[in-house]
């Protein structure tokens, strides 16, 4: 399980692995647990609860950084995404993913929970230290504008005009790269202007899903943040794109033996992850061809990804035996991004 025998190291592309503590129903029903984080040597171990033998009893895999259930949301912002976001305000792309199982933490890790400071998750931060940024920055002159929108079952929804008559869709231009047609994009003067147009879109959302969690659940949400900052009195402008997504969850359907529509959600869903797993290893592994038209989230994000894109990946699992095999697939869909 070490990919350094082949000899490539790739900075762009960062894989992490971050999993939650057990929650109150796992610790009534006395889950065991079967995870231990290694973080120094950025080690996860899984203890197979089905083991037969000696050799099948515990599996290792090795990430750019590991996370468990004592790390706090400032420690994983402060070591992995700060310096992706300080590229972005430097002119590069960047893109924050969340992956994993439903109920693995894919929203705790971006959002956060309000009820206290330190549960504020990536996006909140990423907020806060782009107008730091800005408001302590003179000799430049900075232009916000984000975009909120969703992927589901391969369509395209703005997330901050739900209203929207026409359909969405995605274009090439060779000036413009890949674009959505009729997405709305909102300047921000504020970090205010930027909570809001969050809250705006979370709130559409949930609007017309009967089920919050399992709407959220089957789509891709991206957060788009694009800073263009130029000198005063210059002509030239460098513009930076940063891409905060919630993926839609991994589980796999066969389990929960899905058929008809739900059916053709998991084969979509499934489709698109791995299709952005493919990309991610492409591109890890300097491949000649990246794959990026084998679905709307990679062709949509093709700017930010590759190139001189920073890519984190955060793959979420849990502690608890009875996902050993989720924990599994998860782990290894995120070593192959490695
Ligand atoms: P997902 O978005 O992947 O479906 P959630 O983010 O909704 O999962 O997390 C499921 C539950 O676990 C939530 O109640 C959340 O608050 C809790 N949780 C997830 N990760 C953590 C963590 N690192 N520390 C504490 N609680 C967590
Ligand atoms: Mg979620």
């Amino acid at each position: 399980m070490d990919k350094s025998s082949s000899g490539f190291y790739n900075e762009a592309v960062q894989v992490i692995v971050r999993c939650r503590p057990m929650s109150q129903k796992e610790i009534q029903a006395d889950c065991v647990g079967i995870i231990k984080a290694y973080p120094n040597r950025g080690v996860i171990e899984v203890q197979n609860p089905k083991a037969r033998n000696e050799n099948e009893k515990t599996k290792l895999f090795t990430f750019d950084s590991v996370y468990d259930w004592n790390s706090t949301q400032q420690g994983l912002y402060d070591e992995t995404v700060r310096p992706l976001v300080s590229s972005v305000l430097d002119g590069y792309n960047g893109c924050v993913f969340a992956y994993g199982q439903t109920g693995t933490g894919k929203t705790y890790t971006m959002e956060g929970t309000k009820e206290f400071d330190e549960g504020q998750g990536v996006v909140p931060r990423a907020f806060e230290q782009i107008w730091a940024h800005i408001n302590r920055t003179t000799g430049l002159e900075f232009l916000v504008s984000v975009r909120y929108l969703e992927i589901y079952m391969e369509e395209i929804r703005d997330l901050l005009k739900i209203k929207h008559v026409k359909t969405l869709e995605l274009r090439e231009d060779n000036g413009q790269g890949v674009y959505v047609t009729h997405l709305h994009s909102q300047t921000c003067k504020s970090e205010a202007d930027m909570f809001k147009a969050m809250r705006i879109g979370n709130h559409n959302r949930t609007t017309g899903a009967t089920n919050m969690n399992e709407h959220s659940s089957r789509s891709h949400a991206i957060f788009q943040i694009v800073i263009e900052m130029a000198e005063k009195n210059s002509k030239s402008v460098k513009v930076g794109k940063l891409n905060l997504v919630d993926l839609a969850g991994s589980e796999r359907q066969s389990k929960t033996g899905a058929t008809g529509d739900r059916l053709k959600e998991a084969t979509k869903i499934n489709k698109a992850l791995s299709s952005l797993g493919n990309v991610i290893y492409a591109l890890a592994e300097n491949s000649a061809h990246i794959p990026y038209r084998d679905s709307k989230l990679t062709r949509l994000l093709q700017d930010s990804l590759g190139g001189n894109s920073k890519t984190i990946m955060i793959a979420n699992i849990g502690p608890a035996s009875m996902n050993y095999d989720e924990t599994i697939i998860t782990l290894r869909y995120a070593y192959r991004a490695k």
